[in-house]
């Protein structure tokens, strides 16, 4: 299972404020990706699935798909990051499974597929766990979810990028009157509308925070 010319980005992860995805780089290598077994797959897919059965969930990530196809003028694979989740073709880990650290990306050697790959532990049986790891994968399908020429373009630039959404995120944000929304003594809607990245698209993970709390059994 080789990723070639998938994004090649780690998103790692703070669970402090609800943070999920804090600070992405882009590695020149190619990473060492050991593939997850069924069993880890099916937990992956459970907890993005237990935590979009909350309603309020799932019509603020239809929101923020739908604001970012408007803004980029790239039209999104699905409204529903389920079915996003059916084009993932890799699955694999570096084998740590340590860091709260997870990617995402389009796979050209796998034309119309992405590439994912999880470091973190992976719990069956901690709904709080489930929670937080759903919220990672909202993030990570997010990124993979844009549709677009899948043989035209180079590595990464398939993908909606940290600033896409944080954009979106600050337009739905907007529309819904948080402006002065408080996220542990920061407002954090407040301001100018983001123009640079800031690596880790911290806003879009405050607005997935504020509305995906919970985790349920899908
Ligand atoms: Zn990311």
């Amino acid at each position: 299972m080789e990723i070639v010319g998938s994004l090649l980005t780690h998103d790692y992860g703070l669970s402090l404020y609800g943070y999920v995805g804090c600070c992405e780089f882009l590695e020149p290598q190619k990473p060492v990706v050991v593939p997850l077994t069924e069993q880890q797959k099916a937990t992956v897919k459970d907890d993005l699935a237990g935590v979009l059965k909350n309603k309020e969930c799932e019509d603020v990530v239809e929101a923020l798909i739908a604001q970012a196809e408007k803004n980029t003028g790239f039209k999104a694979f699905s409204h529903n990051l389920m079915d996003t989740f059916g084009k993932v073709t890799s699955f694999g880990s570096d084998g740590r499974r340590q860091e709260y650290d997870a990617a995402a990306g389009s796979n050209a050697g796998s034309p119309g597929g992405i590439a994912l790959t999880v470091n973190y532990p992976l719990s069956n049986d901690d709904p709080l766990i489930r929670n937080l790891n759903g919220r990672k994968m909202i993030h990570e399908m997010f990124h993979g979810n844009r549709d677009g020429d899948l043989t035209a373009l180079g590595s990464g630039e398939r993908s909606y990028t940290h600033l896409d959404m944080q954009q979106a995120a600050w337009d739905v944000a907007h529309a819904r009157g948080l402006t002065n929304y408080m996220s542990a003594g920061v407002a954090v809607f407040s301001g100018k509308r983001p123009t640079v990245d800031d690596g880790s698209s911290l806003m879009f993970g405050e607005l997935i925070y504020k509305y995906c709390k919970t985790w349920e059994q899908p």
